[in-house]
């Protein structure tokens, strides 16, 4: 089973990827993780990468599809493996093609958790943080008993810079422009597989689990 994940932020797609690698027993790889494993490893790789996120500049490609050929090459993943993050642009998704032809190998399904970008908007501006401890909630789907109070300890709630509806809809823009030449590129492999992401968590896992079970069946 190998499965590329991609979705918008807000889109659920980190709980999905905890229930498939709970339920299917395959990796979850990350870029993050599989980063700091390098860099905690102390491989060739892992050392250049680090040299450039000290000096806070992006890693190359070169240098990250190294990385994701070497987790890739590990025992764990000869079952599959779920990769999350990665890739990220069509360079990269072109380099991971030749790279598991290398590994004989083939994805078998790049799953898309789509929300609209409204229902993200909705999501991810609706945060709100207790000032005194740190409690979290969310205007429409967690909201607190008063508004503007924290449940817990009365403290007063205030919305992150981060969470603004400027500084998101950037985000999501951003994203999507990133996004959409991936989903055509895989669209065309016959890869993609959307999911909706605007249901219930347990409907969206029930819906990517159904496509999943078709692969072991
Ligand atoms: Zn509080």
């Amino acid at each position: 089973m190998k499965l590329v994940l991609m979705g918008l932020p807000g889109a659920g797609k980190g709980t999905q990827a905890e229930r498939i690698v709970e339920k299917y027993g395959i990796p979850h790889i990350s870029t993050g993780d599989m980063f700091r494993a390098a860099i905690k490893e102390g491989t060739e790789l892992g050392l250049k990468a680090k040299s450039y996120m000290d000096q806070g500049a992006l890693v190359p490609d070169e240098v990250t599809i190294g990385i994701v050929r070497e987790r890739l090459g590990k025992d764990d993943c000869s079952k599959g493996f779920l990769l999350d993050g990665f890739p990220r642009t069509v360079p990269q998704a072109e380099a991971l093609e030749v790279l598991l032809t290398d590994l004989d190998r083939q994805i078998d399904y790049v799953i898309y958790v789509e929300v609209d970008q409204s229902k993200l908007m909705e999501r991810l501006t609706g945060r709100r943080i207790c000032k005194d401890c740190g409690a979290t909630y969310h205007m429409v789907f967690n909201p607190p008993s008063v508004e503007g109070k924290c449940d817990k300890c009365g403290g007063e709630l205030y919305q992150r810079a981060d969470d603004n509806a400027e500084t998101v809809e950037n985000r999501l823009e951003v994203n999507m422009k990133q996004t959409q030449p991936l989903l055509d590129f895989y669209s065309e492999k016959g890869y993609l597989r959307s999911i909706n992401g605007d249901q219930d968590i347990e409907v969206v896992f029930a819906e990517i689990d159904k496509l999943l079970g078709g692969l072991i069946g």
